[in-house]
């Protein structure tokens, strides 16, 4: 089986438990405002002018975005860290883009890991038929599930989809009690307005079995990757979050009895 990626990182440490290899699948349904991965939305491999400096002289070079791998070329790909899984109890995460937007190809690729004894993780915008996440429980030990906006309208105006199937499919997984974390990028003026905080508490505290949220502020680095390849960056967040912006965030969660990590 094959499929588009976008990247590969070794050793990575913040997608989930000890030392990880995470590989980033291309084609996304959602066009969030503050994505910090334009390069990942589009499902095609993608083209673009790099401008390179040698000294005084400017040179342009063509680059790739994405390459088609098969199963087996990342699972050797994978097999090059084991050592390291096994030692940090660590293993392999599917990110992106949405890396459900090639479900077939994930799902074949997560049973060969499973086979190997490979710890599994996604990192998901949950935007996916339910039928898909049932059979992903089979071969993912780890949802890292983003969630973004609680209000439906602001949901579709920023990311342009509709978050109730988000939602329910969330529910889903916590009727399973599947292994999961909560994703919350903090937007400053967008998704860290008090109400939808509150709604995120609302939320979270209605479910049985989720109670970790990872709050990830917002970092103004995204424009030059924009520009960098071409694409048109239309959010003007105009500042970066205060330390007590998000200390304030995290209280509340914590208050309501959830587990809180704050992210870089
Ligand atoms: S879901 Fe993630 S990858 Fe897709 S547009 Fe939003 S931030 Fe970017």
């Amino acid at each position: 089986m094959q499929g588009v990626v976008f990247d590969i990182k070794h050793y990575a440490v913040h997608d989930g438990p000890g030392i990880r290899q995470t590989i980033f699948f291309k084609g996304c349904p959602m066009r969030c405002q503050w994505c910090h991965n334009p390069e990942s939305q589009s499902a095609e491999i993608e083209k673009y002018r790099q401008q390179n400096r040698l000294g005084v002289k400017v040179f342009m070079r063509d680059k790739k975005i994405g390459w088609i791998a098969t199963t087996e070329e990342l699972l050797k790909e994978i097999e090059k860290d084991v050592v390291f899984f096994e030692e940090s109890g660590g293993g392999v995460t599917f990110s992106g883009g949405e890396p459900l937007e090639q479900f077939d190809f994930v799902y074949d690729l997560a049973y060969k890991c499973k086979e190997r004894g490979i710890h599994t993780a996604i990192d998901t915008c949950g935007y996916a038929g339910t039928k898909q996440i049932d059979q992903l429980t089979k071969v993912i030990d780890l949802f890292l599930y983003d969630l973004k906006l609680i209000d439906n309208e602001e949901h579709y105006k920023y990311t342009g989809v509709e978050n109730d199937l988000i939602i329910s499919n969330l529910r889903f997984l916590d009727m399973l009690e599947q292994e999961v974390i909560i994703r919350f990028p903090l937007i400053p003026e967008i998704t860290t307005r008090p109400e939808n905080v509150k709604g995120m508490v609302e939320l979270m505290s209605s479910l049985k079995n989720i109670k970790k949220i990872d709050i990830l502020p917002y970092h103004n680095i995204a424009k030059e990757k924009y520009s960098r390849f071409g694409k048109p960056f239309s959010l003007d967040v105009g500042r970066n979050l205060l330390p007590v912006d998000v200390t304030h965030i995290r209280q509340q969660f914590l208050k309501a009895g959830l587990e809180v990590k704050t992210g870089t």
